[in-house]
């Protein structure tokens, strides 16, 4: 008993004795049209990993239902009621993908747990390997796209330029990897710890160390149905990227307000000294028109992007709780 503990504090677990329990958490919003085939391909899988003695047979799939209007939840409890692997979450409402998904994080136990989209665009073939990183030591294993032929050039060109712009502001995210990714019990247990409103979770498991290792996939077309992500989620989504990681646009408007000062500065001194040493007058209403509108702009700017990051503290403050559970189903297993 001692030892297990001790292992469990002080070092990755070794699994030359037991096969690991690895249980998979899939999201879900208005799924119906793939959650069947998302299943089939999941319980082939599981089984195949299973004969060839990689992981235990007592892993199982969770679905997170993220108050889907469709018939989700049905076919969620029907996959649980004809199968043990099968298990369900259903939030109240629908609270967005990262919610559902730290909801499943927070609540699933076994020795890892790999998250995925329900859709099939993450490529299950790669789950071997993620899952031989993790036997190997890795504790969190990142699936990393090889390519991003089937995004549009829009979502290409933002992606790319989204990255770069987090890491000059120092924000360290795994290049191309999103929401596909294996987690030991460890760094699961030091992400309950964050206790933060607003979740970016590509942004702070990486945060939390411990041993990793990228697997590269293609990602797919969605099997069926529509993106559940419209450009405004995306954005949002972006914006919590970096407003929770980095207080750099702050320090942006304190560089802008400094360059404006200085310039207007040096307006001033030539104006004083156009007064001084000649006998010209100002030119125009535009020295005073242009600077004012100019100054109004930064100002309403500054005053805006002050404002999200109070709003931040806002949130905070009130500690509200990330999700609501309404209902389980499955057969869920003892840690
Ligand atoms: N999702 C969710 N809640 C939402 C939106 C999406 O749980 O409010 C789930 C969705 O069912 C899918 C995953 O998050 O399993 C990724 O969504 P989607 O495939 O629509 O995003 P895309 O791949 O288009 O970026
Ligand atoms: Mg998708």
């Amino acid at each position: 008993m001692e030892l297990i503990e001790r292992q469990h504090f002080l070092g990755a677990p070794d699994f030359r004795e037991r096969l690991p329990v690895i249980n998979f958490v899939l999201p879900c919003y208005n799924e119906e049209e793939v959650l069947p085939e998302t299943a089939r391909r999941l319980e082939r899988l599981l089984e195949s990993l299973e004969s060839e003695q990689l992981i235990s047979p007592a892993s199982s799939i969770y679905f997170v239902d993220d108050g889907s209007r469709d018939r989700t939840w049905a076919l969620i409890e029907s996959l649980s009621a004809h199968s043990p692997r099968f298990c369900g979450i259903k939030l109240s409402r629908n609270r967005g993908h990262q919610n559902a998904l730290l909801c499943g994080l927070m609540s699933i136990h076994g020795d890892a747990l790999i998250s995925l989209d329900a859709d099939l665009q993450d490529d299950l073939d790669i789950i071997a390997d993620m899952v031989r990183a993790f036997r190997a030591g890795h504790e969190v294993v990142y699936a990393v796209r090889r390519r991003r032929d089937t995004d549009t050039f829009f979502k290409r060109f933002t992606a790319e330029g989204y990255y770069k712009v987090l890491a000059a502001m120092g924000v360290k995210l795994v290049f191309n990897h999103a929401d596909y990714r294996l987690m030991g019990r460890r760094p699961l247990e030091a992400l309950r710890g964050y206790r933060e409103p607003h979740l970016f979770l590509r942004g702070l498991v990486p945060l939390l160390g411990y041993r990793s290792a990228t697997v590269e996939f293609d990602r797919a077309e969605r099997f069926a149905g529509e993106s559940k992500y419209p450009l405004t989620k995306m954005l949002s989504l972006a914006w919590q990227g970096i407003s929770s990681f980095t207080p750099y646009p702050l320090r942006l408007i304190t560089g802008a307000g400094v360059l404006v000062s200085l310039v207007s500065l040096s307006m001033a001194l030539w104006a004083l000294a156009l007064r001084v040493f000649t006998q010209d007058a100002l030119p125009g209403w535009a020295s005073t028109v242009i600077p004012m509108y100019f100054l109004g702009g930064i100002q309403l700017l500054g005053l805006g992007v002050i404002g999200e990051y109070l709003a931040k503290v806002f949130e905070s403050g009130k500690q509200r709780p990330r999700y609501q559970v309404e209902s389980i189903c499955g057969l869920w297993r003892a840690p």
